[in-house]
């Protein structure tokens, strides 16, 4: 039976359906997700896409470009600014789930910790977690063609 995981924002006001099984957990040290969620770094699940619903609110995006040249959408709610996922313009098959919205983010294990070239030196990464300047080879998305 297919795993039905359920989460929403802060205030409430978006809440989702998550199927499926992640394909890549990770704990992201860019500027970029520091900046964005004022943390040293967000926990993420790249789930496929196909499985992720919005199941109630209106979320607001917000789009960016990656070092890579890609379109990142993050999207969050646009009452208490709590973000909800981002995804990739070159793989719309995935998201990027934040697990802590999550209503049980407790089943969470991550698999790498990325972009520890930009990682916070007052920020203790767990050292049995392997850690990637960037990306591990593989987990890497696609560039745009010019
Ligand atoms: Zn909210
Ligand atoms: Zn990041």
């Amino acid at each position: 039976m297919a795993t039905v995981r359920t989460g929403g924002c802060l205030c409430g006001s978006i809440r989702y359906e998550c199927f499926g099984e992640p394909v890549f957990s990770l704990l992201c040290h860019c500027r970029d997700c520091q900046r964005q969620s004022g943390s040293a770094f967000i926990a993420a699940a790249r789930m496929p896409a196909a499985g992720f619903k919005i199941t109630q609110g209106e979320p607001r995006r917000y789009i960016s470009k990656s070092d890579s040249g890609n379109d990142i959408t993050r999207v969050f709610c646009g009452e208490c600014g709590g973000p909800i996922y981002v995804q990739v313009s070159t793989r719309p098959d995935l998201i990027g789930l934040r697990v802590t919205t999550l209503d049980d983010p407790s089943w969470f294990r991550p698999d790498a910790n990325i972009f520890s070239k930009s990682a916070q030196p007052w920020d203790h990464m767990d050292p049995s977690v392997p850690s990637y300047p960037t990306y591990p080879t593989g987990h890497a998305y696609p560039t745009k063609e010019p």
